[in-house]
């Protein structure tokens, strides 16, 4: 039992508290008015005094990846489950992973035996030659256990193909559009789940091609990141507008991941993210310097330039993404963590931090991070609420997010955040399933793995 919380629910209504959550096993019981020697705080199991605290429910990470390797070197998934549950993570999404591995975990997951979010696997489906061949690779994953798709990069002929088999099945799709003839568009008429990152919406508004140079080269990394910077600001409003609307209509939600590009506009505070000193991984850092061997790491000849065109690219894809979401349609949190310089955890904070540098008030962003993408994950009846009859994931802040959602980062990691926040800061306890964690204690087991792997990787 939880007492005396102020609790923000994942629907976008105001705070209230303090009042007692009543958990039972796995879910929430009922939710009381906070009273000493009240009856239902008789008899508790365990008492976990909120005085002073925020709940909130358990964010719902929409674009994860599950790494156990990177740039060669291994990581173990503890690593990322210390993190994620840290940082208050409940529940990912996972859209492309080893699949055999991640249905073992998964399975793990739901039986408690590792201290690990829920998952839910879009696994990434390939194409084919023929419409047949297509076909079967759709059912393969659902034989897998994929409880949906992850699309990427396909023509707009393949993409109808398998949207079409997935309707079937009952699976659903998340769509990380390429620069192909698909656009959202299709996506509105194919009824995709959610788009992810951004592709495909300003394609679709286009007056023609984007203006690439000459010398341009999609199979050049750093082209493709570099001129991406420059494609927002070529799109036509009027046909923006119809394009979200058709968007809108057909349900097609939207999961941004604004913190992945990030580095993009500022490199250099990209680099020296304090989580970094005692926090990083040394496979995701040697993953993280630029080679052309490892996605996303591209920043040779990175030039003041382009930060400046990506920063007015931020501007406008957030504008557009606070227009969809102000003409109804769902916005949801993901962090895409584990490619260009985002920790697991920390690149879903930061998202939310950006969530409300688009324009959206800090309990629409917590609406995202809850309520929404259990919507879209169509777990609305099971999370992202404080409700009776409710799963039991939640987190415990020890302070108030919606006064500065910065509280949520773990306290003593970065002085200037420490100074900002005073004696409050950081979440205090992540609950999964009805178990508790101690999320300061989680990330210094980090610390601890991380301190042995850099030995480890320093004696190699
Ligand atoms: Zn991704």
């Amino acid at each position: 039992m939880i007492i005396n919380a102020i609790i923000v629910d994942g629907s976008g209504t105001p705070a209230e508290g303090p009042v007692d959550i009543i958990i039972k096993q796995n879910r929430i019981d009922r939710i009381a008015r906070a009273r000493e020697n009240a009856k239902h705080r008789e008899g508790a199991d365990a008492i976990l005094d909120a005085s002073g605290k925020y709940v909130l429910p358990g964010f719902i990470n929409m674009h994860a990846h599950l790494q156990d390797e990177r740039a060669g070197l291994p990581i173990p998934y503890d690593y990322q489950y210390k993190l994620w549950l840290g940082s208050g993570i409940t529940a990912i999404r996972d859209v492309g992973s080893d699949p055999d591995k991640a249905v073992a975990e998964r399975r793990k997951s739901a039986k408690g035996q590792i201290a690990a979010p829920r998952m839910w696997l879009y696994m990434w489906v390939r194409g084919g030659n023929t419409e047949d061949e297509i076909r079967e690779n759709v059912r393969m994953l659902k034989k897998k256990g994929a409880d949906g798709l992850k699309c990427h990069q396909m023509d707009r002929r393949t993409y109808m193909i398998v949207a079409d088999e997935a309707e079937k099945l009952g699976l659903k799709i998340a769509h990380h559009v390429g620069v192909e003839d698909a656009t959202a568009w299709d996506d509105a008429k194919a009824g995709t789940s959610s788009i992810e990152h951004w592709y495909g919406v300003p394609d679709a508004a286009l007056d023609g091609v984007q203006n690439f140079p000459p010398d341009f080269n999609y199979s050049n990394e750093l082209h493709r990141c570099r001129y991406a910077g420059r494609l927002w600001r070529e799109v036509n409003p009027k046909k923006l507008n119809d394009v979200l609307k058709a968007l809108v209509k057909a349900g097609v939600a939207w999961d941004p991941t604004f913190s992945i590009y990030e580095a993009s506009r500022d490199l250099q505070w990209a680099l020296t993210q304090p989580w970094f000193k005692d926090l990083l991984h040394p496979a995701l850092e040697k993953f993280f310097t630029p080679n052309p061997e490892s996605h996303g790491s591209f920043f040779f000849g990175w030039t003041h330039t382009d930060e400046v065109f990506w920063k007015e690219n931020y501007r406008i894809w957030m504008e557009a993404v606070k227009k969809f979401a102000d003409m109804g349609g769902v916005v949801t949190t993901g962090e895409d963590a584990g490619f260009i310089y985002k920790m697991y955890g920390f690149g879903y904070l930061r998202e939310l931090e950006l969530h409300e540098e688009a324009g959206f008030h800090p309990l629409e962003v917590i609406q995202h991070a809850t309520g929404n993408s259990a919507k879209v994950l169509g777990m609305d009846h099971d999370l992202g609420r404080i409700q009776a009859g409710y799963l039991a994931d939640l987190i415990v802040v020890n302070g108030n997010p919606l006064a500065n959602l910065r509280i949520l980062y773990p306290k003593g990691i970065d002085p200037v955040m420490d100074l900002q926040n005073g004696d409050k800061g950081g979440i205090e306890w992540t609950i999964k399933d009805g178990i508790t964690y101690h999320a300061p204690t989680l990330f210094a087991e980090v610390k601890e793995l991380v301190r042995q792997a850099r030995m480890q990787q320093a004696t190699n």
